[in-house]
């Protein structure tokens, strides 16, 4: 694979720009918000199988965090591994972002 470098600001910009909501919907991924500290939205995790929520997604710090298993991570982790399995597929995400956001992609921007 052709390692192309992606500027710092297209990840920031992109992750203010996307919302969780928004980005759960896409990925068919059920999940409720909570009141507790904010908005917060809670999700079974999708790295394990469990009863009760324990994945959660923070707006502003544009994070997920499992209070099962340990894994966090930002939006495109996040992205990355409901698609792939992996934490940095980006390639995948920039991709899946473009066609469901009509983001551009970081090499056209
Ligand atoms: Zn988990």
């Amino acid at each position: 694979m052709k390692i192309r470098r992606i500027p710092h600001s297209y990840f920031v910009e992109v992750k203010q720009e996307l919302d969780w909501e928004d980005v759960l919907h896409k990925l068919g991924i059920k999940f409720h918000s909570t009141k507790k500290g904010g908005s917060i939205y809670e999700a079974k995790c999708i790295l394990h199988n469990e009863n009760t929520p324990s994945l959660t997604f923070n707006p502003y710090m544009c994070a997920f965090h499992c209070f099962g298993c340990g894994q966090s991570g930002d939006t495109f982790n996040f992205i990355s591994y409901a698609l792939t399995g992996e934490l940095y597929n980006y390639g995948r995400v920039f991709r899946w972002l473009n066609k469901n956001f009509n983001i551009p992609l970081p090499w056209d921007r």
